[in-house]
Formats: C-alpha cells, structure tokens, sequence
C-alpha cells in the first residue's frame, strides 16, 4: 500500500505531527543549486541547507568560461545568481545552516540531520557540501590570514594594488587566480613545487604570456615572513636544497581543496582523502543516501559537472522516495 507523506510524518511525544521532508540537499553550490531545481520541478518536498550563501565556490571565481552556452563566458556570481533564482522560482525552500552531524535509522529509513539550533527529519539527503582551500601548514600562514595572506583573489586583489604577490600552486585555481591578480599587482611570482605546472594548457600559454609574472620552480614554500603583516616568503629549492627568500607583500595560497565531509564521518565511509563514493546515480553506501559535486570521489570538479552529478542524484533520490511511499510510476 503506499504511504503519503502524512503518513509517513508521524507524531511525536506531545502530540505534534513530526515533519518530515523527502529530501534534503546539504550545500547551496552548483551541484545542490541543480539538485533543488530537479527536485523541486518534480514536486518532492525539499529543503535546501546552507552554512553561507549559496552559489559554492563558484561565486568566487571572476569569469566561468567553459560553462557550456556563455561563448564569452560568464561571471562566477552572476552564474550562481542565476542557478538560484531558477532553483527558487521553482519553489526550493533554502534555510540557513550548517549539517553538523547525520543520523540514519535504517529500519524506519528516517535520516536526521542536526544544525546548531534544528533537528530535521529527511526520507532522504543529497550531500552537496563542497569542498574548502587546502592550507600549507607552515608557519606564519594563520598568523597572517587576512594580514596578507589570502585564498580568494576575487576577494582581495584590491588590496594588492601595485603591490608584490607571491602565489602558490600550479593547478587551475592558480593559475587563474594569477592571470586576474595581474591585473592589479606590480609583479606575481608563481610558487610551484614541480618544473612544470598541472594546470589546463589554455590557461598555462596565458599565464607564459603574460610579462609581470615570474616562476619560482620546484619551490616548496617553508615560512611566510612578516613582522606585521607579510614581507615575503621562504622557499627550499627540492633539487638543490637551497633556500631563498622571495619579497611580497602578499602570499596567495590556491594548493587545491579538502571536501567537506567532516560532519559525515560517524555515517558514511569516507575515502582516505575525505571523499564520498558513489554509484553512476550518485548513491553512497548509505540507502537514501546521495552525494554530488566536489565531495564526491572522482576525476574532473568543474560547474558542468556538479550540475550534472546534481540533476542525476535528483532523478535517483525522486525514484528512491516514490519508491518508498509506493506512488513511482513503473
Ligand atoms: P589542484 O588541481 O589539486 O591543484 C593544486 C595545486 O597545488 C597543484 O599544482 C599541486 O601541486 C599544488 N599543491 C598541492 N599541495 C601543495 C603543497 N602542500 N605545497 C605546494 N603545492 C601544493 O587544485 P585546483 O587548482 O584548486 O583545482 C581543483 C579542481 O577544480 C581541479 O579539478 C581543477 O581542474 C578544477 N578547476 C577548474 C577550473 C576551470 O576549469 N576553469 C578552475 C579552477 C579549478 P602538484 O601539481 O605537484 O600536485
């Protein structure tokens, strides 16, 4: 027989009828934005939580310009902008709130999620939580945040004015960084620890081309200098051993992102780097359970795909709760 929702909300101890969503999404960014306009387009009664403001990483970043249908590209907020305006006009309810601990109960399949301040019970959760900058660990690097060191150009840059960088990493994120942080800064010296950088090829004949920035090769970055604020950073060269000190007046840190998953880590196995397995439906090895985006344990994190990984976890979680209830259409 199948269930409604009423029935499947169930009263609690004073009498009150318990709700319960059918799904909720963890995480505002391009993967749970698309999520929300899935879901919601499919009439499932969802919640999306976010810790900050929506739009993910993304709203971080100047210009998006391999998001399929802008040929100029477009800005990262306006993007994000966009996707949640869309999500919302499809009626996503979006609640400020970070997931700080998950609860499954496998024989009622009722998933609980507690914030600072709320309990919310869930048929099921799409885990859309991102991922966060990679720190160095050395020395001076909490000292100086936000007294010259930075992990956001977007953010920042205006500050730097005229002014000296030195960036560290050779990925993507780097190197866009360094290009938009070239428009502002006198001289950028990119720290890499290898000869060569990882990041996309396009990017990398840009960042050759472009006169105020220069390399510090095979460069592991040992202490961010500063009595104040920062005066420069020391460098240990992985073939020599040599140390040098290189002058700025602002270190700029983009080594990569860490997925945020602690919140996750009594529920669902993780990968030894923090990541959450999937099926090609986006399902963890929790039923009910999804995950897309940055936190899932894959190969390419781009906007196109987190949207893409978000629409597929929709369909899954949609079929999971009709399923459930007893009203999926077969
Ligand atoms: P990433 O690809 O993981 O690159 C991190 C960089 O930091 C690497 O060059 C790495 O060196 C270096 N690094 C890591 N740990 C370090 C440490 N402790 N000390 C010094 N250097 C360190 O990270 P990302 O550039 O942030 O990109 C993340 C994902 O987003 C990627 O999949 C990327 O393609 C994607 N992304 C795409 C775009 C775009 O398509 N426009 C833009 C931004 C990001 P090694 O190379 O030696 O490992």
């Amino acid at each position: 027989m199948s269930k409604n929702n009423s029935q499947l909300n169930k009263e609690d101890e004073t009498g009150k009828k318990e709700k319960i969503f059918d799904t909720i999404i963890i995480g505002g960014g391009p993967a749970g934005l698309t999520a929300g306009i899935y879901l919601c387009r499919a009439r499932m009664d969802t919640l999306l939580l976010e810790k900050m403001i929506p739009g993910g990483q993304a709203i971080l970043t100047e210009i998006i310009e391999n998001y399929p249908g802008f040929p100029k590209g477009i800005s990262g907020p306006k993007l994000m902008q966009n996707m949640e305006k869309q999500a919302v006009d499809f009626g996503l309810k979006i609640e400020h709130g970070e997931a700080l601990n998950i609860t499954n109960n496998p024989k009622t399949n009722v998933k609980t999620i507690k914030t600072e301040d709320r309990t919310y019970k869930t048929l099921s959760i799409v885990i859309a939580s991102g991922a966060e900058a990679r720190k160095l660990n050395i020395p001076g690097e909490e000292k100086f945040t936000g007294r010259g060191v930075s992990y956001c150009g977007t953010c920042d840059a205006p500050f730097f004015k005229d002014k000296r960088i030195a960036l560290v990493g050779g990925g993507d994120t780097a190197i866009e960084e360094a290009l938009y942080l070239s428009k502002f800064a006198r001289e950028i010296t990119v720290i890499h620890r290898r000869d060569r950088l990882r990041a996309t090829k396009i990017l990398q004949e840009r960042l050759f081309s472009n006169q105020s920035i220069n390399f510090s090769w095979n460069s592991i970055p040992l202490k961010i200098l500063g009595k104040n604020k920062v005066e420069g950073i020391l460098v240990k060269d992985k073939n020599t051993l040599q140390e040098k000190e290189i002058l700025c007046d602002g270190v700029f840190i983009f080594v990569g992102y860490i997925p945020k998953t602690e919140f996750l880590k009594k529920t669902i196995p993780l990968t030894d780097k923090g990541y959450i397995d999937t099926d090609n439906n986006m399902r963890s090895n929790i039923e009910g359970i999804y995950a897309c985006g940055d936190v899932r344990n894959k190969m390419l994190r781009q906007v196109v795909t987190a949207c893409g990984e978000g629409a597929t976890a929709a369909f899954a979680v949609q079929r999971y709760v009709e399923d459930l209830k007893g009203i999926s259409y077969k």
